[in-house]
């Protein structure tokens, strides 16, 4: 069962509740994208870092969980954009598809207006060619090019296979990536236990930031790239905020680094680690002492998608269980303002803050 987004599409400004002029088809159907630009998306991740609220990965995720807030007047301050780039119906203005979108631009309906007409193979590649690089100056992210058959009454004709148009396709562009070189392998336990192979880099620059780690996800990745440390890797950003490796560049290996392997043992608690059935994740088991479970446990119990209890931050967490006033979520209903005087930078109104954000807690049904 897909979500009712009605409500909050109408927010968009891009996309017109009345249209303009009166020379429009009484019926059609129009097909766009709804997006969330770049400086919009970069701005809202700042936001929410500085609440230690989880990132959005890329630009359409940030658009999809916009679409799906509870609240319109919340979404309409994302500022997200639309596109529209396909018209269909019975009584079109036109045959072509690249006019028909003209006539729908002047009904006030967004279309992008670096849409081409080619009318030669050399067209399409200088196309493609010139947008390879100017890409990446554009204000909304984008991986590819869609060519279409203009006709309509072409693509009627070439019509469909099971999966897809025979009038159209789609060309993606190569992702961009760089070399360097990998320092170490680190691992991280989460909140569930689960342990993450971390890639240690020497900083490289791509796609218009600096990189110094990327994600190695699972013990199955590092085997099938054969790391060693000092090898010369190839790293990527596939749409995400953390970049993965991609290959190796096996010629460049002078003499051969200590081989990775994934780690046996908790590097927080010394716990043995297992791997579930069917799962590619190792898991530390000791749920209830491995100090960055329990207060990753902490830090989700507090934040705002479950008990939403204000003032009381990861660090301020991560203090607590160091000095024992906090050994589970139970306990922070246990803390009192004495417990905290003379905390490092905690005065009693923080401490007081902590405690009634606690108490409100309490009222979240
Ligand atoms: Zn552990």
């Amino acid at each position: 069962k897909g979500d009712d987004v009605t409500d909050n599409v109408k927010t968009i400004r891009t996309i017109p509740l009345v249209l303009q002029g009166d020379n429009y088809p009484q019926r059609f159907e129009i097909r766009g994208e709804i997006l969330m630009p770049w400086d919009v998306f970069e701005k809202l991740n700042e936001e929410r870092e500085a609440r230690e609220e989880p990132l959005f990965a890329n630009p359409r995720n940030a658009a999809s969980g916009t679409l799906k807030l509870q609240n319109s007047s919340a979404v309409a301050k994302r500022k997200l954009t639309a596109y529209f780039y396909y018209l269909l119906g019975e009584n079109l203005p036109c045959d072509g598809h690249y006019e028909n979108l003209q006539e729908a631009g002047k009904w006030g309906i967004k279309t992008s207006e670096l849409t081409r007409k080619c009318k030669t193979v050399e067209e399409i590649f200088d196309f493609i060619n010139r947008w390879d690089v100017e890409r990446k100056n554009l204000p909304v992210a984008t991986d590819g090019i869609v060519l279409k058959v203009n006709s309509i009454r072409q693509q009627k004709n070439l019509g469909y296979t099971a999966k897809s148009p025979r009038w159209a396709i789609a060309y993606k562009f190569q992702a961009e990536r760089a070399l360097t070189r990998l320092n170490k392998v680190t691992f991280q336990v989460g909140r569930t236990g689960a342990v993450t192979p971390v890639a240690n880099l020497d900083p490289v620059q791509l796609s218009g930031t600096v990189v110094k780690r990327a994600s190695l996800h699972n013990a199955d990745i590092i085997e099938g790239l054969d790391l060693h440390i000092g090898d010369r890797v190839y790293v990527e950003k596939g749409g995400e905020i953390i970049p993965k490796i991609t290959g190796v560049d096996t010629d460049a290996r002078f003499m051969l680094g200590e081989k990775v392997e994934f780690i046996k043992y908790c590097p927080e608690c010394k716990s043995e680690l297992v791997r579930y059935e069917g799962e590619a994740a190792h898991y530390c088991p000791n749920e209830t002492a491995c100090p960055p479970q329990i207060k990753g446990k902490i830090e989700h119990f507090i934040s705002r998608k479950a008990m939403n209890i204000d003032n009381l931050g990861p660090e301020t967490v991560d203090m607590f269980y160091r000095l024992g006033l906090v050994k589970n979520t139970a306990d922070l209903y246990k803390l009192t303002v004495d417990d905290m005087k003379g905390l490092d930078r905690m005065g009693d109104k923080s401490a007081e803050n902590i405690i009634n954000g606690i108490v409100r807690s309490r009222e979240v049904p």
